[in-house]
């Protein structure tokens, strides 16, 4: 868990948060990262929301801002990509103990995931995945990311995680000239994480 705090976008709501990012953008965020940012979360009461203090929040809509943006610069070359990989972070499943029915496949890694309860964001956006041609990872950490993407041959990926891992991902996927797509956790943490499906399937 690269942050130093827990963050839980979901308690602010959906169609402000979507405002949120496309203002930033708009108003060209992402190039001018910094006290700008520090207005923009102050108009959209996104420290309030989130209970986070102000560094903490500024840290995190810079991230976010930054995939958003990496999101756009890269989503032509995404969508000519042959071979995609979907890679979802092992902290969303619904159980983390031994209730999680998937498979531990050491040598790949990734959790083989069984489909065993119906509301688990995993099983739920491994079918999304699967059903749109994706390989689908659950990996047990982001540091796997690289020996997957590697071995697997890919020119395309999803990943989702927290805005700063997806951050540090864009040099590793300029590195093996691999055109990615960043879904941001709405919550992050060691367990319990949440991911918004609907964002996921609008990116796959
Ligand atoms: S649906 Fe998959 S990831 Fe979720 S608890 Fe079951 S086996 Fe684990």
């Amino acid at each position: 868990m690269p942050y130093s705090f827990i963050y839980d976008l979901t308690r602010i709501p959906q169609r402000v948060s979507k405002q949120l990012f496309e203002s930033a953008y708009e108003v060209g965020l992402h190039k001018v990262v910094g006290s700008q940012v520090k207005r923009v979360v102050k108009a959209f009461k996104v420290d309030e929301a989130t209970g986070l203090n102000l560094v903490d929040t500024i840290a995190l809509i810079e991230d976010l801002i930054s995939v958003q943006a990496a999101n756009r610069i890269q989503r032509d070359r995404f969508d000519k990509a042959q071979r995609k990989a979907l890679l979802l972070p092992h902290c969303a499943r619904k159980h983390m103990d031994r209730q999680c029915m998937a498979d531990f496949k050491a040598d790949i890694p990734t959790y083989e995931c069984k489909n065993c309860q119906e509301s688990c964001l995993i099983n739920q956006a491994t079918t999304l995945g699967e059903a749109k041609g994706y390989d689908v990872y659950v990996l047990p950490g982001g540091a796997c990311a690289e020996k997957i993407l590697r071995n697997g041959k890919y020119d395309g990926v999803v990943g989702v995680a927290c805005g700063m891992e997806l951050k540090m991902a864009l040099s590793l996927l300029e590195s093996l000239d691999i055109a990615g797509q960043g879904v941001f956790l709405t919550k992050n943490g060691c367990s319990n994480t949440n991911l918004n499906l609907q964002s996921l399937a609008r990116i796959l």
